[in-house]
């Protein structure tokens, strides 16, 4: 499944332009040089994709930004990042956010819908790929999540 990674990226912010327009939130996006193509399973990447785009949007206010930027990181693998400018996730929780069914706040969360679930799933998919996935968020700044994967095929488990 080789994916070229600028359209990969272009179709994630066409799925969710309306959204994004709904809020007046312009999405950029930043391709660094000799990023190209990349060996996955698109579905699930697409699954983590979508789901930092859908965090973002839920916890970003009406006219903030959201920047996707893939760039190759110094160890061989490609580095892609999803950074809004909204509420940000409380130190002491940073570190439970990718565990299953964990929301930060409950009150704060449960009129945003969703089941916790999201970063998890990504997590799991991120590492089946061979990559890892951390964030860094400060509490209304914002937050950045980045993930990593293998630029070349991993011995023929993704074929
Ligand atoms: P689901 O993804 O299953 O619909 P969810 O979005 O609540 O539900 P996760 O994607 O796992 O679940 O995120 C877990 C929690 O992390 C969220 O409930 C929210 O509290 C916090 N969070 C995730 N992304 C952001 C973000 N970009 N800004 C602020 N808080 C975030
Ligand atoms: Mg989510």
């Amino acid at each position: 499944r080789p994916t070229q990674v600028v359209d990969m990226l272009e179709e994630v912010t066409d799925r969710f332009s309306f959204q994004m327009q709904e809020k007046g939130i312009k999405p950029s996006l930043s391709i660094g040089d000799g990023v190209g193509m990349i060996w996955i399973d698109r579905d699930q990447i697409d699954q983590v994709l979508d789901n930092l785009i859908s965090n973002a949007l839920k916890y970003t206010p009406e006219g903030g930004t959201i920047s996707l930027e893939a760039r190759n990181a110094d160890d061989g693998m490609l580095a892609i990042s999803v950074e809004d400018n909204g509420m940000g996730i409380p130190k002491k929780d940073q570190e439970r956010i990718f565990e299953r069914f964990y929301r930060v706040d409950k009150a704060r969360s449960r009129n945003m819908g969703g089941t916790g679930l999201g970063l998890s799933i990504a997590r799991e998919i991120v590492k089946a790929h061979g990559g890892s996935i951390w964030l860094q968020s400060e509490v209304g700044k914002g937050t950045k999540v980045i993930f990593t994967l293998p630029q070349q095929e991993q011995g023929g488990r993704m074929t």
